[in-house]
């Protein structure tokens, strides 16, 4: 009894709220993208050379005081999320890649439930990479990540990523030598060809309708605290500079990197939404139309089936 009463829970948390979305006047769902475009835009980054991890400040809500209005924008932000992602599905033609990296194991896995809250889970995933299996270690390493890029028609999410390739691999040499790669190809600038390929795979991705985005989640006032795993700790230097080359020379136009302050909850969910709405609003994403013939066909299918009833 127990358990069918949360599975039912869980499925209305996820049922997409088109309806409720689809009533709204039509300017007000303007004012909303327009709000959610501004809330996400100052934190994106298109051009990484001067990119300075310090020059952010954790503790920023992008002018937005008000907690509690933000939350109602946010809920409001995440229906019309699942609104788009609707259309999204039925046009199936792009795909939404959304990709999570934190710099402490904290706060990751909130953000994605909560812009997964309000979707539809039939047209979304979730990919979260670890350490690297022993088959993934035989193959390179953008491998496993391609054969989780979302297909036309859906939201990809991933808890991590590649980019790890370039931040924990970069800082623990060790891992990079599990890799076996030939001697040969282990050159001082194999970080640097690493974001060559991340870029060339990314740009790849692009041509051929998934759309990007990159988040970066600040650490938060206690990471110190909360960071996960105590020994990291100690290489904090090493993968801030990572951190910071991998933004330098990632950041593109196609892919931008949000880093989005992380001391506020509310406030991170809030950009986490807003720079997903934006995203998908860009691409003018419109429910297929029904040609004639086809609404012919749904008459016919509707007739025989209210007959039926008789
Ligand atoms: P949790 O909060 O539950 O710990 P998590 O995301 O930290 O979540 P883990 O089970 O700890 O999950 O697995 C992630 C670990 O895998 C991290 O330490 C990460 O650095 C490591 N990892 C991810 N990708 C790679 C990679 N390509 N090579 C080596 N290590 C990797
Ligand atoms: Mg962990």
């Amino acid at each position: 009894m127990c358990g069918a009463g949360l599975l039912f829970t869980i499925k209305q948390e996820f049922l997409p709220r088109t309806s409720r979305i689809t009533l709204r006047p039509l300017m007000k769902l303007k004012k909303l993208v327009k709000e959610a475009a501004e809330t996400s835009r100052p934190f994106r980054i298109t051009k990484g050379e001067d990119f300075r991890l310090k020059d952010h400040d954790p503790a920023d809500t992008g002018g937005l005081e008000d907690k509690d209005k933000a939350i109602k924008t946010l809920k409001r932000g995440v229906e019309l999320l699942s609104h788009l992602q609707e259309k999204l599905y039925a046009q199936d033609r792009w795909a939404l890649l959304m990709i999570f990296q934190a710099m402490d194991a904290a706060g990751k896995d909130g953000a994605i439930k909560h812009v997964m809250s309000g979707i539809n889970p039939q047209g979304c995933s979730v990919t979260a990479f670890k350490a690297p299996s022993q088959e993934e270690l035989d193959h390179e390493f953008l491998w496993r990540a391609h054969k989780a890029i979302p297909e036309r028609g859906k939201l990809g999410l991933f808890n991590r990523s590649y980019y790890e390739e370039v931040l924990v691999v970069r800082v623990h040499k060790e891992l990079l030598e599990a890799q076996r790669l030939p001697k040969e190809l282990i050159g001082k600038d194999i970080w640097e060809k690493r974001y060559e390929d991340i870029n060339n795979f990314e740009e790849y991705l692009t041509r051929n309708g998934v759309v990007i985005l990159e988040r970066l989640e600040m650490p938060d006032k206690n990471w110190k605290f909360s960071m996960a795993d105590v020994k990291e700790r100690e290489h904090w230097k090493d993968y801030q500079k990572a951190y910071e080359e991998m933004i330098q020379n990632t950041a593109t136009k196609h892919a931008p990197w949000y880093v989005i302050p992380a001391d506020n909850k509310w406030f991170t969910r809030l950009a986490v939404a807003s720079a997903a709405i934006e995203a998908l609003d860009s691409l003018d994403l419109q429910f297929p139309e029904v040609d004639k013939e086809k609404k012919k066909e749904l008459a016919k299918v509707r007739e025989a089936l209210l007959h039926n009833k008789e």
